[in-house]
């Protein structure tokens, strides 16, 4: 799919014993219409490549092989019922696929009972058999949960005395488990192409929807289409399908169904030449690595949108994974000061649309550069205007130039227009510049450049537990690819990436001398209440350098020092608080 379409697959679509019941004889139980065979319940999105699951039921395994499950970018789960939970296990042959954990969402509470229910999963202990390797993350519901560009937006259900969360994604949401929504969620589900929602039965239930409430539900919201899900055995599918309005339908498993403009935000990012449309053009076009997204690269991306929004064209940018430096000349290769997704998220805030990651492969690199803009940038990409930076090379050995390019545009077709050097205190901006500023540590000058702070991102890792022990409770930072700054004590900002929260912190990047530590390590210690479980996910962001690292007499000593960094830290960030 790599037309930007958005498709919702339903694994199940059953109650959570299932349809037929262990023991019952009843007409539905025993029909033959394959429709009244019903799974627990769950549905896979799937757009551009990408693929959410909504719960692990205990049917997992068979629903995946079904429906030819191979990876998943993530799962969300709804509530941690064990209809909805209890297939977690078999994410495992995933993992052997996938080069990282698997992120699951959830709320706080659903996170917690996943954690004790799974308990074993979550053990950091030895163990001879293999578990799923998962990273859990929480939503809190006022923030969306953005993967591969879409957003997914948590809305509060009440499930009988419980809250659990159903998800809006562009113009579809699913609402599994609920009896009630409460009046700021109905806010959120208006303008809907598709609207599942749960529709137990007729007769009332305590915890669930009936199929007269959802149906007043759905006149209520308007969207185009529904489906009812959670089904029992009371509803037979043909029979109760012939009573309702054309737009409401009983989902059955295996059913799919496209959704119409799965992107209201209008950004995509395009992960091969072979994902771009036929249709993907005419568009104003940067092209670059943009590590960084730095102030130079911004203000090039701004005149992209600007010129894409004046003449009705998209607003794209050409950018290239792995750092063609890595492919080129690797032991020559810098570390980066941003990963690919960080990168296109930063594109993404400067005004573009449309970001194709160009894997940069060595049959890339031996294009010559008029194959480059015939084949890519005008074929593929339809475009009417490049704009690159005044450095900009390209082709094989970067032997095209702004003045190959300016030929080239005559002869294919489209406008090139330079964009002048960016300067900042005299300095020219660009991405080697701000690499050696981090490099010696000077943070605060990167961030000019950048127009933002340096940040590092990544998980929450035990640290040895001597700073908890010995001195103040610190967040540890997991290892790191990218460039980390010059070992020493920062001011910085923290961030849950899950779920908005905020901290002022001090951050040490070094090897913790003082207790004898060899391998590099970056602890942040916040400066004000964690309030709330320990993040799973976090940016931290460095504003200034206090000091160099240093080794200390006694866990005394160094405990003073903390003490006067987290001083200079509070007066800095009162000074700058204007300009974050
Ligand atoms: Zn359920
Ligand atoms: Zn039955
Ligand atoms: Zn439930």
């Amino acid at each position: 799919m790599a037309d930007g379409r958005l498709s919702i697959t339903v694994l199940g679509s059953g109650t959570s014993v299932g349809v037929p019941t262990i023991g019952c004889h009843c007409a539905v139980c025993a029909s033959d219409d394959p429709r009244d065979k019903r799974l627990r319940p769950s549905v896979l999105v799937r757009w551009d490549g990408h693929a959410v699951l909504i719960d692990t039921t205990p049917d997992f395994r068979q629903q995946a092989l079904t429906a030819g499950i191979e990876r998943l970018d993530a799962v969300l789960i709804t509530h941690a019922h064990a209809d909805h939970i209890m297939g977690l296990d078999d994410v495992r042959p995933l993992n052997f696929r996938m080069s990282g954990p698997l992120r699951v969402y959830g709320s706080a509470e659903t996170i917690g009972t996943i954690r004790q229910t799974f308990r074993y999963i979550f053990d950091t202990g030895p163990t001879e058999s293999s578990v799923p390797k998962i990273e859990t993350c929480i939503f809190d519901g006022q923030r969306p949960i953005r993967v591969g560009g879409l957003d997914f937006e948590p809305v509060r259900l009440a499930h009988g005395h419980g809250t659990v969360h159903g998800f809006r994604f562009g113009s579809a949401a699913y609402l599994t488990d609920h009896s009630g929504i409460p009046p700021e969620s109905m806010e959120k589900l208006r303008n809907l192409d598709v609207l599942f929602l749960d529709a137990l039965r007729h007769r009332p239930h305590p915890t669930h929807s009936t199929v007269e409430h959802s149906l007043h539900t759905v006149e209520e919201l308007k969207p185009r289409r529904a489906f009812f899900t959670h089904i029992c055995h009371d509803l037979a599918h043909q029979a109760t399908e012939a009573a309702l309005p054309a737009n409401v339908r009983l989902a059955w498993d295996g059913l799919v169904i496209d959704v119409d403009s799965p992107r209201p935000a209008g950004f995509r990012v395009l992960r091969t030449l072979e994902e771009v449309p036929s249709d993907f053009g005419p568009c104003a076009l940067t092209i670059g690595n943009f590590d960084g997204v730095h102030a130079a690269h911004r203000s090039i991306m701004r005149r992209v949108a600007t010129i894409a929004r004046e003449r009705g064209w998209r607003a794209a940018a050409l950018t290239f994974d792995p750092h063609p430096a890595l492919v080129v000349a690797p032991e020559k290769a810098p570390r980066l000061l941003t990963g690919i997704e960080r990168r296109c998220e930063l594109m993404h805030e400067a005004g573009l649309d449309e970001v194709l990651v160009l894997p940069f492969t060595p049959e890339v690199a031996r294009l010559s550069p008029e194959q480059f803009i015939r084949e890519v940038v005008t074929e593929r990409l339809g475009a009417r205007a490049v704009l690159v930076g005044h450095n900009f090379r390209f082709g094989r050995g970067a032997s095209g130039d702004t003045a190959a390019l300016h030929e080239l545009g005559q002869c294919y077709g489209f406008e090139v227009e330079i964009c002048p050097a960016v300067r900042c205190r005299g300095h020219v901006v660009g991405s080697t510049q701000i690499r050696k500023l981090i490099g010696r540590g000077d943070v605060t000058n990167a961030w000019r450049m950048l127009e933002r702070p340096f940040a590092l991102e990544g998980m929450v890792v035990p640290g040895e537990g001597v700073g908890s022990r010995q001195t103040v409770p610190t967040l540890n930072l997991s290892e790191q690819t990218g460039l980390v700054p010059l070992g020493g004590v920062y001011v910085t900002r923290t961030f849950d990436l899950d779920d908005g929260r905020r901290w002022p912190s001090v951050t040490n990047v070094g090897f913790r001398p003082t207790f004898g530590g060899e391998r590099l390590t970056i602890e942040t210690f916040l400066l004000s209440p964690l309030d709330g479980p320990t993040p799973a996910r976090i940016r931290v962001e460095f504003l200034y350098r206090l000091r160099e690292e240093r080794k200390f007499e006694s866990a005394e000593a160094l405990k003073m020092q903390i003490f006067r960094d987290v001083k200079r830290a509070e007066r800095f960030l009162r000074r700058t608080a204007e300009m974050l």
